[in-house]
């Protein structure tokens, strides 16, 4: 499934962002891998979202809210509309990952 930047409107394939982002950031080896036995709520905590923002990513409250990318032009600013339609879908599906995505996914977010 596919989710797209609120910034640039490039598309993030869900995997990646939960699977294979983490490997764009300095982390070690070591800590990319104490990272994802975490829960999902754990996962941003700041201490890791300090590590993804180094990277160029930006997040809501899960990797899959995608608010600036590494593919984002470096002055552009996030879709204000968009950014809180996310945030609002996101709450309203906190806890359940795969039906945030799908929900993205189906309106094109
Ligand atoms: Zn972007």
């Amino acid at each position: 499934m596919d989710v797209h930047c609120t910034t640039c409107g490039e598309p993030w394939d869900t995997y990646h962002l939960w699977h294979d982002a983490i490997w764009d950031t300095g982390l070690s080896e070591a800590e990319i891998r104490a990272w994802e036995k975490l829960p999902q709520s754990g996962k941003l905590a700041p201490k890791w979202r300090q590590q993804f923002e180094a990277a160029c990513y930006v997040f809501g409250r899960t990797v899959i809210n995608v608010i600036r990318c590494p593919a984002c032009p470096k002055d552009a600013q996030p879709d204000r509309a968009k950014v809180q339609i996310n945030a609002e879908i996101e709450n309203l599906l906190a806890g359940d990952e795969d039906g945030l995505a799908a929900t993205y996914e189906d309106h094109g977010l």
